[in-house]
């Protein structure tokens, strides 16, 4: 018996000195990253969240091999949440070949359709998965634990040939970091989200819209005050990123990273400071 209450008392010792210290070292460890894939002209960005949960808003131009790559080598096995933030084939192209790939829980988009192929494509990758769209709008918070993670657009509706208007836009905060993911949303959008008093304040801004000229008002960048600003775009016809943006964010002293120029750009926190690392220098 007094063999047995000393061999209890080391166990009890042991698991209180094993379970703060452990908690200590995982709540230290504990980092959230967040990867813009170089998926040339379009977007991907591939997010894990702090407990572990997956996330990928939009999977890059037509053939999604890329992104599932990608996916595959940060050991990937399921995504929690994917968000297409609006028809366009350079955003929602790729995401059949990851929806095919991975196990997927659950599918984010805004609620306007597309007559194109490549959408078409994505409903019927939705409906093999057996998942139904939910609604991305304003408000909508995702449940992730650790982050708050909320669409703040769209606001409202718009015409149907406003496809990039219908931007589902994510605000993500860890912590002491925010990031805001606009997909291609412009003007009157970003006005809409302002209008709405919707919070935009965010240290990481995703460049709406590739670098358009038609995104990233002076008065947005003055409501989400981005210390960095980060520009998914590759070869195109349409001079993408323009000068005006380049120089809105020039004149807002945004620290700005290009995919075309960096190659995958990842940013990580840990709830209170942010780094960064790209693929080229
Ligand atoms: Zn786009």
């Amino acid at each position: 018996m007094r063999q047995l209450k000393a061999v209890l008392s080391i166990v009890v010792t042991f698991v209180f000195i094993l379970v703060p210290t452990n908690s200590i070292s995982n709540a230290a460890t504990k980092t959230l990253s967040v990867h813009f894939i170089n998926v040339g002209q379009g977007d991907s960005i591939y997010i894990k969240a702090p407990n572990g949960e997956d996330i990928l808003i939009d999977g890059g131009n037509k053939d999604g091999s890329d992104v599932v790559a990608y996916l595959k080598k940060q050991r990937v096995k399921d995504i929690e949440i994917m968000i297409a933030t609006h028809p366009d084939a350079d955003h929602i192209g790729g995401l059949d070949e990851v929806l095919k790939a991975f196990p997927v829980k659950s599918v984010y988009a805004p609620k306007v359709g597309h007559t194109s192929q490549a959408y078409k494509d994505f409903l019927i990758a939705v409906k093999n998965e057996k998942l139904t769209i939910k609604t991305a709008q304003a408000n909508v918070t995702l449940p992730i634990k650790g982050v708050t993670a909320k669409f703040v657009g769209p606001v409202k509706t718009y015409s149907k040939s406003d496809t990039n208007d219908w931007s589902a836009v994510l605000r993500l905060t860890y912590g002491k970091n925010t990031f805001l993911f606009t997909g291609d949303a412009e003007f009157k959008a970003e006005s809409d989200m302002i209008k709405a008093k919707q919070p935009l304040k965010a240290d990481v801004l995703k460049v709406g819209h590739h670098g358009a000229k038609t995104s990233t008002s002076t008065t947005f960048l003055n409501a989400v005050k981005p210390k960095y600003a980060v520009i998914s775009v590759g070869k195109n016809s349409y001079g993408h990123p323009t000068k005006e943006v380049l120089n809105r964010l020039k004149a807002a002293k945004v620290t700005v990273y290009r995919t075309d120029q960096k190659g995958t750009i990842v940013f990580t926190s840990n709830g209170s400071t942010l780094s960064v690392k790209t693929e080229r220098r």
